[in-house]
């Protein structure tokens, strides 16, 4: 297996991920402990209709890595309402705050205080790991597809052949409307 710290920084290291991975001891060496990566790639687990296009940001800030993308994708749905498949555009832009903090701290009180405190900030990563930038791409692709899915927000579902409409009313005989309204007055 390649060492993935001697791959250039956001250059594909394998196929699994074509984006390639980000060394936290490489980012802090860069000056700005900054990189953007553009992204014109397919994703391994993601069926996209053309390259997921953007770029990610990367920033080391001491104790925490700030993530975020901008990218766009089609990818094609089923509607929950029809059934049809029909394609989306996902336009994703989100920024990711991961916590530096190696996995064994996470168990004692500080870190559980802190997590409470920050509510959703529980993403975290090794302060000397590496952030797999094809893998956190994916989360947030997956993330942006809406959980309702509808061809058109006017789908009026599967179509059923035509019949008569079904009403409440009991059907009467326009020629017996006339006697139905005498026996209706007669009983009141
Ligand atoms: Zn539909």
């Amino acid at each position: 297996m390649k060492d993935p710290s001697k791959s250039p920084l956001g250059k594909p290291t394998s196929a699994k991920s074509p984006l390639g991975t980000v060394p936290m001891s490489q980012l802090l060496q860069i000056p700005e402990k900054q990189l953007t990566v553009e992204v014109k790639d397919y994703l391994p687990d993601l069926e996209t209709l053309t390259p997921v296009q953007g770029a990610i940001k990367i920033h080391h800030k001491g104790t925490f890595l700030e993530v975020s993308a901008q990218a766009t994708a089609i990818v094609t749905l089923v509607c929950d309402r029809c059934l049809a498949q029909y394609n989306h555009r996902i336009a994703l832009e989100t920024t990711e705050i991961l916590w530096l903090e190696e996995p064994e701290d996470l168990d004692n009180a500080d870190w559980v205080e802190r997590e409470i405190e920050t509510e959703d900030l529980i993403e975290r990563i090794s302060p000397t790991g590496s952030l797999d930038l094809t893998q956190w791409l994916y989360e947030q692709l997956c993330l942006a597809i809406p959980p309702q899915k509808l061809c058109d927000t006017s789908c009026d579902g599967i179509a059923v052949a035509d019949e008569p409409e079904v009403t409440n009313e009991p059907v009467v005989d326009h020629r017996w409307a006339a006697l139905a309204q005498l026996k209706q007055q007669m009983s009141s």
